[in-house]
C-alpha cells in the first residue's frame, strides 16, 4: 500500500506548490496543481475513497478501496456499489442513498461490507453528498476504514468484559496487596455488598467464624509461591449469613514478568455444601431427635478414647434405656412416644456438658460419652441428673406422663477395651441397673468381667482336654505308721497340660466347682480309678482307693445307685473297697441331702471319708449325724502342729471326736518322722503325706511299696 511519509515533506516535496506569489504579491492558486494536490491525497490514503453516482454505480475508486476490498480500479469503475455488500445488508445500500437523495451525511457508521474473496470487513463509513456546480446532488463520495481489527479487539474486550460482568461466578481483581480493584455484579450478588463498598476493601471483610484466619494465610503462600491458589473457605455475607465459597487465585503479570493484579474467582458452593450437610445429617443423625446416631456415636467416642488417653483422663460411657416406655407407646400411642422422647433428649442434652456427646441408639436405648473427667466418682451428680431428666413428669397432650431410665456405665481407660466392647460393658451393667430394680445406675463390674472371661475359657479347654486324654491320676499311699502297713492310696487329678506342664487340681477344679463339667470330670475320674484297680488287682495288689467326689456331683440325683452300677460292671472289686471323700465343708452347706445320700452310699456298701476335716467347723451334734467312717484332719493343722499350739488343739480334738464317736481317724500333710510321731503320740496311726510319699503314677505304686519302710521312730513309738 503506498503512503505518505508525514517527515518526507520538508526533505522532498512530492507535488507542485499550490499557491505562488505573483510578482506584484498576490498569492496565486493554481487549480490544476490543486486537484492534482487533491488527487495525490486519494490516492495515497489508507482508506477507501469511493465516489458513487445515487443509483449506486461506483465513479471513482483510490487504491486505498483497493487495498480494502480486494478490486481494481477497473474492475469498479461503473459497477454497482451492491457488488461490496453482504446479501443480508442490500437494504443498507438504498437506505444510504436515500439520505444522501436527502442531502444528508452519514458518518463514522459502522458496518460490514465484503472483500473480493468473499470475507466480510468491518468498516466505518462516512458518506456525503455531492453537488454539482447549481448545487444539486449528483452522487455520493464514501470513506471507508477497515475497522475489522479494532473491531475484533473491542469485540474480544467486550466478551472479557461480559464474562466478567454476567458470569454466576463472583469475579474480583486485586492489586498485589489484595485490595479490591474491581468486582463483577455476582460478587456484589454473593456478598451483599455493594461496589463501593468493596472497592479498595480486602477480603478480611468477609471473614467467618465458621474457620480461622489461617486460611488465607495459607492461600496467599501458595499464591506467593505458584502464581495460583485455590481453596474452599467460609465467607460471611454482609447481613451475618456464613456461605462456603471455592476461590481460585490467578496472578496477572506485566510486561517484565512481575506480578501485576490478581483475578479472584470466588465460585458460591453453599447450596453443594448445604446438601452435603444434609446428606450427612442423614447418615449421621437420628431423624426423630436430631441426635447422633450409632454411626456417628462411634466415631466420637473413638475420638473421645484416643483424647482420654492422650490427658489421662476418665471417660464414661452410659448406655440409657427408659423404664415404662413401652406402656407409653402402647397407652397414648407411637406419636406421644416419640413426643416423649424428644423431649427426654432435650433435657439430657442441657444437663450434659458441650464435650460430651448423647445419642440415640434407637428404639427407647440412648448413650451418654461423658468426657474428661479426672475419677469415676466424679460423674454421680451428672448420671444422677440423667435419671431425673427421665424422671421427672413430661406434659403431653394435656396429661402427666411419667417414665424413668436405668443406667448402665462403663469407664474407660479403666475399662480397657475397644468401642463395642464398650458399649456392650455399659449395655450388661443397663441390664443388670433394670434387673436390680430400674431407675438406677449400675457400674461395670471389670473384675466379674475378667473372671467370666476366663471361667469359659477354661470350661472349653478342659472339655477339649477331656476329649485329648489329658487327665491322669496320681496316687498318694495311706499307711499304717506304727506297722508301716499300706491301708489304701488316694486318687488325685493331674491335668498334663500340653503348654503348662502337670497342673494340680487347685489351678482348675476350682473354676469349674459349680458348672456340670464338674460331674464329667468326677466320671472320668471314677472310671479311671476303677480302671486302675483292675490293672493292680490283676497285679496282685489290693487295697482301698479314695476317690474325692466334688460337692455337685456328690447331690447329684442317684448318684449312689449310679456309682454302684458303675462298679458293677468291674464285677471284682468290693464297693468297700473304694472310699468316697466329700469335703467338711461341702457336707456341711447341704447337710440334709449330703446326709441322705451318704446313707444311700453305706448302703451300697461304699466307704465315706470327711475330708480337710476341722475346716469346717462341724460342731459336735453335725458330726453325730454324719454317717462317714472317717475323719481326714486337714493337712494345714497337721503341718503346723508342731508349732502352733491351736493347731496341735485342733488335732488333738479331731482325735478325740473321732474316738468319741467312734470314727476312723486319719492325718493328711505328714512331711516329717517328727509329724508321724506327735500323731502317733496323739493315737492317730494313720496318715498320709509327703514325709511318706508323694502322689505318684499307678504304675509306680509297686515298687513304692516293695521299697517303702517306715522310719524306725514310729515304729519304736510308745
Ligand atoms: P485333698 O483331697 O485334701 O488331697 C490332698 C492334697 O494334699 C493333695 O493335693 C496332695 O498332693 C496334697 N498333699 C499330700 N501330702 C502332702 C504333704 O505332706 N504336704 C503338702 N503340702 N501337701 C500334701 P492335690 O493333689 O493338689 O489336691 C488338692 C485337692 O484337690 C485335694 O485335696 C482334693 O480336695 C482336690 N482333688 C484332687 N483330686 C481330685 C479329684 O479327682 N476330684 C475332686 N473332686 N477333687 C480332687
Ligand atoms: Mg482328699
Ligand atoms: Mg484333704
Amino acid at each position: 500500500m503506498k503512503s505518505i511519509d508525514p517527515t518526507a515533506k520538508t526533505s522532498a516535496p512530492l507535488l507542485e506548490p499550490v499557491v505562488s506569489t505573483a510578482t506584484n504579491g498576490v498569492l496565486v492558486i493554481d487549480p490544476i496543481a490543486v486537484a492534482e494536490h487533491f488527487k495525490a491525497i486519494v490516492q495515497s490514503s489508507d482508506d477507501a475513497i469511493i465516489s458513487k453516482t445515487l443509483d449506486g454505480t461506483v465513479m471513482s475508486w483510490n487504491p486505498g478501496a483497493t487495498a480494502i476490498f480486494g478490486y481494481t480500479e477497473e474492475e469498479m469503475i461503473g459497477q454497482s456499489m451492491l457488488k461490496l455488500f453482504p446479501l443480508h445488508l442490500h437494504m443498507e445500500e438504498a437506505l444510504l442513498l436515500e439520505r444522501i437523495v436527502d442531502g444528508q451525511y452519514v458518518s463514522h457508521f459502522e458496518t460490514v461490507r465484503k472483500h473480493k474473496d468473499g470475507h466480510p470487513i468491518n468498516v466505518s463509513v462516512t458518506i456525503s453528498p455531492i453537488r454539482n456546480q447549481k448545487n444539486q446532488i449528483i452522487g455520493a463520495s464514501k470513506i471507508a476504514r477497515d475497522i475489522t481489527k479494532r473491531k475484533a479487539i473491542e469485540d474480544r474486550l467486550n466478551l472479557i468484559s461480559n464474562v466478567f460482568t454476567h458470569t454466576s461466578e463472583a469475579v474480583v481483581i486485586t492489586d498485589t496487596h489484595g485490595r479490591f480493584l474491581e468486582v463483577n455484579d455476582a460478587f456484589i450478588n454473593v456478598t451483599g455488598y455493594s461496589r463501593e463498598e468493596v472497592i479498595g476493601r480486602d477480603f478480611s471483610l468477609f471473614h467467618s467464624s465458621r474457620q480461622g484466619p489461617d486460611i488465607y494465610t495459607t492461600l496467599l503462600t501458595e499464591l506467593r509461591a505458584t502464581g495460583h491458589c485455590q481453596g474452599e473457605v467460609w465467607s460471611r455475607r454482609k447481613l451475618g449469613e456464613s456461605f462456603a465459597g471455592l476461590l481460585t487465585i490467578n496472578t496477572v503479570y506485566d510486561d517484565n514478568g512481575i506480578p501485576a493484579k490478581y483475578i479472584a474467582i470466588f465460585a458460591d458452593i453453599t447450596p453443594l455444601r448445604k446438601h452435603q450437610e444434609r446428606l450427612e445429617k442423614l447418615v449421621n443423625f437420628d431423624a426423630l431427635t436430631g441426635l447422633p446416631n450409632r454411626l456417628l456415636l462411634s466415631d466420637r467416642l473413638k475420638q473421645a478414647m484416643a483424647h482420654a488417653k492422650r490427658n489421662k483422663k476418665t471417660l464414661a460411657v452410659a448406655y440409657l434405656d427408659l423404664d415404662g416406655f413401652k406402656e407409653v407407646n402402647d397407652r397414648y400411642g407411637h406419636d406421644t412416644g416419640d413426643d416423649l422422647l424428644i423431649a427426654i433428649a432435650q433435657r439430657i442434652q442441657t444437663s450434659i456438658r458441650d464435650s460430651d456427646t448423647l445419642a440415640r441408639m434407637g428404639g427407647d436405648e440412648f448413650v451418654v460419652v461423658l468426657t474428661d473427667v479426672s475419677s469415676p466418682h466424679e460423674y454421680r451428680p451428672l448420671l444422677e441428673r440423667i435419671l431425673d431428666d427421665c424422671n421427672m413428669p413430661i406434659q403431653l397432650k394435656g396429661q402427666d406422663i411419667h417414665v424413668s431410665g436405668s443406667l448402665g456405665v462403663t469407664f474407660y481407660p479403666e475399662d480397657n477395651s475397644d468401642v463395642d466392647q464398650l458399649m456392650r460393658h455399659a449395655d450388661q451393667a443397663m441390664y443388670e441397673a433394670k434387673q436390680a430394680g430400674k431407675n438406677r445406675f449400675q457400674m461395670f463390674d471389670l473384675s466379674r468381667d475378667a473372671e467370666i472371661k476366663s471361667r469359659s475359657e477354661v470350661i472349653s479347654r478342659i472339655t477339649q482336654a477331656l476329649v485329648h486324654d489329658e487327665f491322669q491320676l496320681y496316687f498318694q499311699p495311706k499307711v499304717n505308721m506304727r506297722t508301716g502297713a499300706l491301708v489304701g492310696v488316694e486318687a488325685l487329678i493331674r491335668w498334663n497340660h500340653p503348654e503348662r506342664g502337670v497342673l494340680s487340681p487347685a489351678a482348675f477344679l476350682p473354676q469349674i466347682e459349680n458348672h456340670p463339667l464338674i460331674e464329667t470330670v468326677g466320671d472320668w475320674v471314677i472310671e479311671a480309678a476303677l480302671a486302675q484297680m483292675v490293672s493292680w488287682q490283676r497285679a496282685g495288689l489290693v487295697m482301698q482307693v479314695s476317690i474325692n467326689i466334688a460337692a455337685r456331683q456328690f447331690q447329684a440325683e442317684h448318684f449312689a445307685t449310679n456309682l454302684a452300677s458303675r462298679l458293677a460292671r468291674h464285677l471284682d472289686i468290693a464297693p468297700s473297697r473304694l472310699e468316697l471323700e466329700l469335703l467338711e465343708t461341702s457336707a456341711l452347706a447341704n447337710l440334709e441331702d449330703v446326709v441322705q445320700t451318704m446313707m444311700a452310699c453305706r448302703r451300697q456298701g461304699f466307704h465315706i471319708a470327711v475330708d480337710d476335716f476341722g475346716t469346717g467347723y462341724s460342731s459336735l451334734t453335725y458330726l453325730r449325724r454324719l454317717p462317714a467312717e472317717t475323719l481326714k484332719i486337714d493337712q494345714s493343722f497337721v503341718r503346723d502342729m508342731l508349732d502352733d499350739n491351736e493347731d496341735l488343739a485342733i488335732v488333738k480334738g479331731v482325735i478325740g471326736l473321732a474316738n468319741a464317736f467312734n470314727r476312723q481317724v486319719i492325718a493328711e500333710g505328714v512331711e516329717t518322722i517328727a509329724h508321724g510321731e506327735k500323731l502317733l503320740s496323739l493315737g492317730c496311726e494313720l496318715a498320709q503325706g509327703y514325709g511318706i510319699a508323694r502322689p505318684m503314677p499307678g504304675h509306680e505304686l509297686a515298687a513304692w511299696i516293695a521299697s517303702w519302710q517306715p522310719p524306725a521312730e514310729w515304729r519304736a513309738a510308745p
